[in-house]
């Protein structure tokens, strides 16, 4: 898709005092660690297939490869791998110790990243949330296979890759961030707006409202957002988050909590393509929508531009994912799609569709990113 009929693309970086120094030949002089695991359709080595999971890949792999130009330094050692090929001191029984070269632990340690200016990583898997703390999963011939999202920034940090100190380091975590305690909040339901019409008015269904939600403490510091005084026939169309206020309280403490587990290093960006204790929503042919909406608007600027920015980017992929909810159609028993009688358009499951996504962002990153696109001059 080309960006046909719209504005140039936001150049918001040269209001920024800061000067963008340019090398003609590789200006973006990138390095990316870029694997992801989606297993096999026999749901084998302890890993449920996930299915379109491959094309994380094949999207992230274009935005940084193909677009920007980074170097891809794990191209041989990408799909599928096992907790050794991360950290090959993770298989007990091998008694490995010391520096191997091969797991992607030891390729970053002894990677010289002088001459690159950023550093992405990005990992598509199956994971959840415990305590504040993330985890991916890796392939195993045994038990669950985990790591820790801290130990992979740790593994990236200005300690054990001095040649990083400074320099933006992009973090993508593609999984589901669901925490086993917070189980009611994994589906994000979406956002009901109700609206007075330009005919007559429409009545604000408070009474629905204080029924569905009337069963909630209401926290003392969240006052106001569910103050019916303020609702009233002269308001402005009010909006209310359905079937999650509930998790309003919740939700505050928790960030506390994740505040003290883990802290951003500086010159870090991190994006979850999914909001705390949420689902990530993926499509069994697109691949996961994070990184399906990331290709697509960087696929929208090649031709149209030389740079881009990337928070610009992250902004305008944030939007398509937000606006997007899932729809799910009724199957019968031998798997197939069932059809509406007397009409041709598919059931749909309204149990399972018109869940939401949102886009996590959180960083520590002071200047611009911004990247000369590869096809650009
Ligand atoms: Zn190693």
């Amino acid at each position: 898709m080309k960006r046909v009929g719209r504005n140039p693309p936001f150049t918001g970086h040269k209001r920024m005092a800061m000067d963008i120094q340019s090398d003609i030949s590789n200006p973006n002089v990138g390095a990316a660690i870029i694997f992801g695991n989606y297993g096999t359709p026999d749901n084998s080595n302890t890993f449920q297939f996930r299915k379109g999971g491959e094309k994380d890949l094949d999207n992230v792999q274009s935005v940084f490869i193909k677009s920007l130009g980074f170097d891809w330094l794990n191209k041989d050692n990408s799909h599928n791998l096992f907790i050794n090929q991360w950290d090959h001191t993770k298989i007990r029984a091998s008694g490995q110790i010391g520096n191997c070269r091969k797991c992607l632990k030891c390729l970053i340690k002894n990677t010289d990243f002088k001459r690159y200016k950023y550093f992405v990583l990005a990992i598509s898997s199956h994971g959840f949330s415990e305590k504040g703390e993330q985890f991916v999963q890796f392939l195993s011939s045994t038990d669950y296979a985990l790591l820790s999202l801290s130990e992979v920034l740790e593994a990236i940090s200005d300690k054990q890759c001095p040649t990083l100190a400074g320099k933006p380091r992009i973090v993508i975590v593609q999984a589901c961030r669901t925490d086993s305690e917070f189980p009611d909040l994994a589906e994000d339901h979406g956002v009901v707006f109700n609206l007075y019409t330009e005919q007559g008015h429409e009545e604000f269904p408070v009474n629905a409202l204080l029924k569905e939600f009337g069963h909630l403490t209401i926290d003392e510091s969240n006052a106001g957002l569910m103050d019916t005084d303020e609702v009233s026939e002269d308001a402005a169309p009010p909006t209310a988050r359905q079937g999650n206020v509930g998790s309003i309280k919740v939700l505050v403490q928790a960030d506390e909590k994740d505040e003290t587990k883990l802290k951003i290093p500086n010159n870090f960006l991190v994006i979850y393509p999914t909001a705390p204790y949420r689902y990530s929503k993926r499509n069994e042919t697109e691949g996961s929508w994070f990184e399906f909406y990331l290709k697509e608007v960087v696929d929208e600027y090649e031709g149209h531009s030389t740079e881009l920015d990337f928070f610009q980017v992250l902004t305008e992929t944030n939007q398509r994912v937000s606006n997007r909810e899932t729809v799910v159609y009724k199957r019968n028993s031998a798997g197939k799609i069932q059809y509406d009688p007397g009409t041709e358009s598919p059931s749909r499951d309204e149990d399972k569709s018109g869940k939401k996504n949102v886009v996590w962002i959180e960083h520590r990153i002071t200047q611009p990113l911004v990247f000369r696109l590869a096809s650009g001059n």
